[in-house]
């Protein structure tokens, strides 16, 4: 009998093959780029935007396009940094041009990565300016502007049908009481819509003063969000007569975007964002140098800002002889599965394979399966698709689910495993007939040190809690950080075990999961930073 395969192991389909392809064509050498990033949610890059990204030899970003989104850089991409500060230029505009264009004459295939829209404020006009005066062919990517996304992820539309037929996106950056100021006042305090200011949190006493004095009235509704479509996102809402006042006693400084306009009101009834469950909330999440955290995934989708802490580390099976043994024989057709628990077991088992100058086609008499999404990902970076993936992403899901499939009784299991792997795998297998071969994949270390930034705020509760996914995550926790994170830390637990070393350690469990999985330990940082 053959395990019926789930519906995530289907072949890719014509809508995966499309949605690899949205992106376009790669970056190209001698080209300048010049792309928006949008306001800073990872989601609202647009595909092209990565797909340019990922391909790029030269990046020159700056301070607000969305850092995680560099992740996507080649390993050989030069990275630099050339965003201004409010009060200090890091490069001149001026040095900026010349540099994409040098880069691009050079044969570098250029991406000039800017937050928001390039050609909304972002002087990416003046830019491609520069490409056209030195011949150099450049490229426009609009981006998602913050002028538009940030008022709609605090509630507001900049348009709504009976309120604002219009809206005008306007710069703060000039001085309302300066003569030189080409931003035409009477015109706007007449404008028959929404007004949004950008980079005006500074100068907001005088924008509003200005806009009064041209006969505007003063009880128009106004909001304002700073650091919009991110963890960090903050609101603050009032009426033109009062802005002012809120903002200089609540400390909202830039980046913001405020708009002006009855549409402001509405961002009682409509505002989303920051309603979800664990908004703003900065959690732990302890994890392997190499692999990124599903956790991390799941609980930015509820609002939280994970801070990611390697503090374990990957390294060679210390048994190279039997874990190539073991991939020679999968290729000889000796097992019947191989049972993937991790990313790290794939990523050793393919280069053990390579190491012994195979290929992909040693899987061709195996079948695979494999617990978790992260595994999953990692067997289709080599165009391997898991015949099995158990629903539930335990390992006790995929004992289940293997002591069913794997009926052949002169075929046993690979497992390819850590070196301190549960035993309940094998106990399952045992229990239920099954013959296995288990094999020393790859070995867990604890790492170097801690992110001196990630130990400061364990130590000082500037954070606001810590994800715990197993007795060993404990251990290194407290050995790395040299102590206890600060009691206002919610520390959250994944299972018993967990929760019994952490007390050890002297550490008190705020919640505990259940189930003792990824969900379940969600479930857990939402109850331990939501239940009062
Ligand atoms: N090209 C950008 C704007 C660059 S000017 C765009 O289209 O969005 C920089 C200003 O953009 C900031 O001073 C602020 O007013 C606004 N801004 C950019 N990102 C923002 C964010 N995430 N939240 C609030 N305002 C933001």
């Amino acid at each position: 009998m053959t395990a019926e395969p789930s519906p995530a192991t289907a072949v890719p389909t014509a809508a995966e093959a499309a949605f690899a392809s949205l992106g376009g064509e790669p970056a190209a050498p001698g080209t300048v780029h010049l792309v928006g990033g949008g306001p800073g949610a990872l989601g609202l890059v647009t595909t092209r935007a990565a797909r340019l990204l990922s391909t790029a030899t030269f990046v020159a970003y700056d301070r607000l396009s969305p850092p995680e989104a560099l992740a996507v850089c080649r390993e050989d991409v030069e990275l630099v940094y050339v965003g201004k500060l409010p009060d200090r230029h890091a490069l001149q505009q001026e040095e900026i041009n010349a540099l994409l264009v040098e880069k691009a004459q050079a044969g570098e295939a250029v991406v000039r990565f800017k937050g928001g829209d390039p050609f909304v404020f972002g002087r990416g006009s003046e830019e491609a300016q520069s490409c056209v005066a030195a011949g150099v062919p450049f490229e426009v990517v609009p981006g998602v502007t913050s002028s538009i996304a940030g008022p709609a992820f605090a509630g507001v539309p900049v348009t709504h049908r009976g309120l604002s037929p219009a809206f005008a996106v306007i710069t703060g950056h000039e001085d309302p009481t300066k003569d030189d100021t080409q931003v035409d006042y009477a015109a706007l305090a007449r404008f028959p819509g929404t007004l949004v200011f950008l980079m005006g949190v500074g100068r907001i006493r005088r924008i509003a003063d200005a806009l009064i004095a041209e006969g505007k009235s003063a009880d128009t509704p106004v909001s304002s969000v700073r650091w919009a479509t991110t963890p960090k996102q903050e609101q603050v809402e009032g009426t033109l007569g009062t802005i002012a006042d809120v903002i200089e006693s609540t400390g909202f400084s830039s980046p913001a975007v405020t708009v002006i306009g009855e549409v402001a009101a509405l961002a009682d009834e409509l505002g989303w964002f920051a309603d979800r469950p664990l908004h703003g909330r900065s959690v732990v999440v302890p994890r392997t140098r190499q692999q990124a955290s599903e956790l991390s995934r799941r609980l930015r989708a509820l609002g939280a800002d994970p801070v990611e802490a390697p503090t374990i580390a990957i390294q060679p099976s210390r048994d190279p002889d039997g874990l190539l043994t073991a991939v020679e024989r999968m290729r000889d057709g000796v097992y019947s599965w191989v049972g993937f628990t991790s990313r790290n077991g794939v990523d050793a088992v393919m280069d053990a394979i390579r190491e012994a100058a195979g290929d992909v086609r040693w899987f061709a008499d195996v079948q695979i399966a494999a617990v978790g999404s992260g595994t999953a990902e990692g067997l289709e970076a080599f165009g391997l698709r898991a015949d099995l993936l158990p629903d539930s992403f335990t390992t006790r899901g995929l004992g289940m689910a293997l002591a069913e499939a794997a009926d052949d009784p002169e075929r046993p299991v690979l497992l390819p495993r850590a070196d301190i792997a549960s035993e309940k795998l094998s106990e399952m297998l045992t229990a239920a007939g099954v013959e296995f071969h288990e094999v020393e994949a790859y070995r867990t270390v604890p790492a170097d040190g801690l992110d001196p930034e990630v130990a400061d705020r364990l130590r000082s509760g500037d954070v606001d809690a810590v994800a715990l996914g197993s007795s060993s995550t404990v251990r290194n926790l407290v050995s790395l950080l040299e102590g206890r994170p600060h009691p206002d830390v919610a520390i959250v637990s994944i299972g018993p075990v967990t929760t019994a070393t952490c007390e050890e350690l002297g550490l008190t469990v705020a919640a505990e999961a259940d189930p003792h999985d990824l969900d379940g330990l969600t479930d857990a940082v939402v109850r331990a930073l939501t239940t009062p």
